[in-house]
């Protein structure tokens, strides 16, 4: 099943826990494009370079490890789980995200993702470009209050101080970015569920979304 939405909708937490409550593997495609900015703009490679870009992200390994704590994300062997979680990597990744071969090689990437089977996968295109036909479609929402109140209180868990005025601009710069760019925009999937998630409690969310599944996965439809 395949859940998108803007940041700080809820997709990473719900998705997290809707695999467990499922028995499904989680995939976080946006912790790939994460990654995958991370490595290109060390690499120094011009955004412009086509051709650079596709043998980079061809010979790039991307390991996400589903753990009990959380996700491990690893780049060609090399631990970047808390790095890609800045702001600037946020920026960084809805920049690079835009580029057709990035997109091209991580949706290759995601398909083929544990045999795309038993997954719940998240993001901005996982409903109407990776998984088109998964069984249910999601777009979880929230005011953009509360989606920067969420986004904040993520980083000052991880000790990092900024005002919320900044993230709220940060959260629209990319929103914006993300929903009027040519490739694989940020979309309501036809048919998918929409769920205004402001002032739910995850595990409301989450148990809605597992009976639909389980509700689906009965009836065979
Ligand atoms: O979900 P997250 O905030 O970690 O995603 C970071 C960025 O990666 C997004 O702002 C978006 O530009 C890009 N992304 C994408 N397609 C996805 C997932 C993420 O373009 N399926």
């Amino acid at each position: 099943m395949a859940i998108d939405g803007p940041a700080g909708s809820g997709k990473s937490t719900v998705g997290w826990w809707l695999a467990r409550r499922l028995g499904y593997h989680y995939l976080d495609t946006g912790a790939m494009y994460r990654a995958a900015a991370w490595k290109l703009h060390r690499s120094g490679i011009p955004t412009a370079d086509g051709t650079g870009l596709s043998e980079a992200m061809n010979a790039m390994e991307i390991d996400l490890c589903d753990e009990p704590t959380g996700l491990r994300v690893l780049v060609d062997g090399e631990d970047v789980t808390a790095e890609i979680r800045s702001p600037r990597m946020a920026m960084l990744a809805s920049q690079y995200s835009a580029l057709p071969a990035v997109r091209a090689r991580l949706t290759q990437l995601q398909r083929a993702w544990k045999g795309a089977e038993g997954v719940v996968a998240e993001g901005r295109d996982t409903t109407t470009v990776v998984f088109p036909d998964a069984e249910l479609k999601v777009f979880l929402d929230a005011t953009p209050e509360e989606r920067a109140r969420r986004r904040l209180a993520e980083i000052e868990a991880r000790g990092t101080g900024v005002d919320g005025p900044t993230v709220r601009q940060e959260i629209e710069d990319r929103d914006r970015a993300d929903a009027t760019r040519a490739l694989a925009p940020l979309a309501r999937a036809s048919g998918a569920l929409y769920i205004d998630t402001t002032g739910l409690p995850v595990e409301d969310v989450v148990e809605r979304l597992a009976k639909e599944v389980e509700r689906l996965c009965s009836t065979g439809s």
